[in-house]
């Protein structure tokens, strides 16, 4: 049986890791939240200090804007820590702080999707639903030899209909890690290490030396450029930043002022150095300047003035914070 093969060999070789000392729910989801676009080693450090200033749905949901920004800094993918903040305060304000047990209620969760719905279900409460995500999708379409796209919704629905004919009948939480854990540590996307792997027997492209055709995904759009001049302007130690999120990016963090045309606002004193930043969707190309404002012009109503020293305690985009790091550095002014 593929089920018990897998979970045998989880519960002896599973990795150590915090969140899956318990089972309260609340860990789950942070980390379920934390680990997508994200990896694992990555998202440790911040998953411990996460649970150590917001130990609870309780914290979290009293906590403030800028400390919950704070804490997610560098990790990326901001709006995740928005919507997990979100959430805390609708399980507090909905349900008296219990978190819902239910695949349907949990799924009502602010920023929780399909995905993270049956993660919590199945590994907080032992409900056989399947948690379908890039790892899942790879491993089943090798062991099926499945021509499916795994881009497709009807393909994530495919596989989680034979996944749940799969589990049922046994352990609904350490199947579901169990198989996230293969898909990490032994079905891993360049080389698989069949010969490590519980379920080999089961895996018809194992069988025919096919691993490497699965899965079969539809080519994604390549990432838009864009470039604009960063605006570094100081002024008797308070620093120009930006609220503009109207670009829909890591809304609550600051900015530096970046432009397209900065003919209108700013007189560039000096132009410093390029800085690229890639995001899943886009590339930024950079341009930092050393400006200061033209004297006949007004603010942007999205600008504002803040002490320098007071800028390291305030949650940045991290291309921004890179930024003047580098800058603050190479001027010695201070430390960001
Ligand atoms: S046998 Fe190889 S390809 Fe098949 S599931 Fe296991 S690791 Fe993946």
């Amino acid at each position: 049986m593929i089920a018990k093969e897998l979970i045998d060999w989880y519960r002896k070789n599973k990795r150590d890791l915090p969140f899956r000392l318990s089972k309260d729910p609340y860990s789950v989801w942070v980390s379920e939240i934390m680990a997508q676009q994200t990896r694992i080693d990555t998202m440790l450090p911040y998953y411990d200090r996460w649970m150590k200033q917001f130990p609870d749905v309780r914290t979290c949901a009293e906590a403030d804007e800028n400390d919950i920004l704070k804490a997610w800094e560098g990790l990326g993918y901001y709006r995740r820590a928005k919507m997990l903040w979100a959430g805390a305060k609708l399980v507090v304000d909905g349900y008296g702080g219990v978190f819902p047990s239910n695949y349907d209620d949990i799924k009502k969760i602010p920023g929780i999707g399909d995905y993270t719905a049956a993660a919590i279900s199945s590994i907080a409460f032992d409900q056989p639903v399947a948690a379908v995500d890039g790892n899942v999708l790879r491993v089943v379409s090798r062991v099926l030899m499945s021509d499916r796209d795994i881009a497709k919704d009807a393909t994530k629905k495919y596989v989680a209909q034979i996944l749940e004919e799969w589990m049922a009948g046994f352990d609904p939480s350490d199947f579901t890690q169990g198989l996230m854990e293969l898909g990490a540590l032994v079905c891993k996307v360049p080389a698989p290490e069949c010969e490590k792997c519980p379920i080999s027997e089961y895996c018809l492209s194992y069988k025919t030396n096919s691993q490497s055709n699965y899965p079969v995904k539809s080519a994604s759009k390549k990432p838009a450029k864009e470039s604009y001049t960063v605006h570094i302007v100081i002024d008797k130690g308070y620093l120009l930043v930006s609220k503009d999120w109207t670009d829909g990016l890591m809304e609550g963090y600051l900015r530096l002022p970046q432009v397209e045309d900065d003919s209108h606002y700013f007189d560039i004193n000096e132009t410093l150095f390029t800085h690229k930043h890639v995001f899943s969707h886009k590339i930024w190309s950079l341009t930092v300047a050393r400006s200061s404002i033209r004297e006949d012009v007004e603010l942007s109503s999205y600008w504002k003035w803040i002490p320098l020293a007071e800028a390291d305690i305030q949650p940045w985009i991290s291309a921004h914070r890179k930024i003047l790091q580098k800058y603050l550095k190479k001027s010695d002014l201070a430390s960001l």
